[in-house]
């Protein structure tokens, strides 16, 4: 068809069998605890993205992608059989061929995985990797906490000194601080498997103690994992932990020194931080150093520490997945908690400036007027348009809209005359300009 010609063609009506009588159809939500983010959203995550690769490619990291879906028993044997999240929240199942697979619920266990699936072994030492990505956990939905979720991640596999750890606390709250938030990182060390398992004798004997106060959960939790109750935020478990046995007093002289040389490099970076002699974090792999960024928070429940981020060493996890001994640290950050944080906060992204919008009117404005954008957009400049609209008026109430400090109309006689009129959106003040030279013009008008 000539595209002068207008198509009045109509669209054939559909006879479908089942549309008689006419049937509700129900609209469908997302999932609970799964959300689209919009585009409206987009520039405040984009800023935090960004911030993330900012840093981390300072610091020599590089880009990691790996499935999103993995064998479930990656996570068994890396995050821990009795972590909550192995037992209560990974999304599972088993596919026709009898695999049985998961939704990743975190990053660490799938990129030790691919270095070691990958023989990154055989890569200069230490390998720097981030990763951005969803996370799936089946935990209750509730202010903050999502089926879905997002996170940024840094790993450091391959290095085991104590610098390391340092650096990457620095890092994580170096994201937090830039993007505009105070956080603040909380840090500990949890030794050695067997500080861990002396540990724990102390610990459950002291909340023996105490049993009668303990939830039914955190019983069964003093069988199998009773440092994951000092995660607690019962007030009951908050008053017990006050008096129960510190791992630090547990550590062996190697642990001791690892944890101190960490702190001295921390003082020497500004770092605000404080030693959490009962954070542990929730997952088996770590070792040694753990520590968590967090900000003050106010909602209705009052006041409280938010964690962002948590991270810490994982010395242990490539053997556990069948690699070789090889030590690593890395942290990740809930970026859907930071984005939250900074809306609160009411930090914003820089509004996207649209320095011109090519406005035109009539068929041959129109086609002249999509040649000048495009000589625009090469040039760099920012433009902005609206070529399915034929009013004028219509075309500058977005131009309006989207803030743009000028404008260029080109109509039928601009066409003729080789033309265009420039407009300068604030004061209304219009000027004829040569349309060959509309790059040196909208410069000079810019500034730039
Ligand atoms: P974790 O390793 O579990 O401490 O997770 C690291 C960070 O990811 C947390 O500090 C949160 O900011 C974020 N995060 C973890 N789980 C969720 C969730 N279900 N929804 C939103 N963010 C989460």
């Amino acid at each position: 068809m000539s595209p002068m010609r207008k198509d009045t063609r109509k669209a054939p009506v559909k006879k479908d069998a089942d549309a008689s009588p006419k049937r509700t159809v129900h609209p469908i939500s997302p999932v609970r605890g799964m959300r689209d983010i919009l585009p409206s959203e987009q520039p405040l995550w984009n800023m935090v993205r960004a911030k993330c690769i900012e840093i981390a490619s300072a610091y020599g990291f590089e880009r990691i992608d790996t499935p999103m879906v993995e064998e479930t028993g990656l996570f068994v044997r890396g995050v821990g059989k009795y972590t909550d999240i192995v037992e209560k929240e990974m999304y599972s199942f088993e596919t026709e061929g009898g695999s049985k697979l998961s939704l990743r619920p975190e990053g660490t266990a799938s990129v030790m995985r691919s270095y070691i699936s990958n023989g990154m072994v055989s890569l200069p030492q230490p390998v720097k990797l981030w990763y951005m990505g969803p996370m799936f956990r089946h935990d209750r939905p509730q202010h903050g906490r999502y089926r879905q979720f997002y996170q940024f991640g840094c790993e450091v596999i391959g290095e085991e000194d104590a610098v390391t750890d340092a650096q990457l606390a620095l890092i994580s709250y170096l994201i937090l601080k830039e993007l505009g938030l105070k956080p603040t990182i909380r840090i500990n060390s949890i030794g050695t498997t067997e500080t861990r398992t002396n540990y724990k004798n102390a610990l459950v004997s002291y909340l023996r103690g105490h049993r009668s106060k303990l939830s039914e959960e955190d019983k069964k939790r003093l069988l199998r994992s009773p440092m994951r109750i000092l995660d607690s935020k019962d007030p009951a478990i908050v008053e017990i932990k006050a008096e129960a046995p510190q791992i630090v007093d547990w550590l062996d002289e190697r642990s001791k020194s690892h944890f101190m040389r960490v702190l001295e490099y921390l003082d020497e970076t500004n770092v605000p931080y404080q030693l959490d002699p009962y954070l542990v974090r929730g997952l088996d792999y770590y070792a040694d150093t753990v520590f968590e960024a967090y900000v003050e928070h106010e909602d209705e429940q009052g006041h409280a520490q938010l964690a962002l981020g948590g991270g810490g060493r994982y010395d242990g996890l490539s053997e556990v997945l069948g690699g070789r001994e090889t030590p690593g640290t890395g942290f990740s950050l809930g970026l859907d908690r930071i984005v939250a944080q900074l809306r609160e906060s009411d930090i914003k992204p820089e509004k996207k400036q649209v320095d011109i919008f090519v406005a035109q009117l009539g068929e041959q404005g129109r086609k002249k007027a999509l040649a000048v954008f495009e000589e625009l957009r090469k040039a760099g400049i920012v433009s902005g348009e609206a070529f399915a609209k034929d009013s004028i008026r219509a075309q500058m109430e977005v131009a309006n809209r989207q803030e743009a400090k000028f404008a260029i109309v080109i109509g039928q006689k601009e066409v003729l005359d080789g033309t265009a009129i420039i407009r300068d959106m604030e004061s209304g003040t219009q000027e004829i300009i040569d349309v060959q030279k509309v790059i040196q013009e909208v410069h000079k008008k810019l500034g730039k």
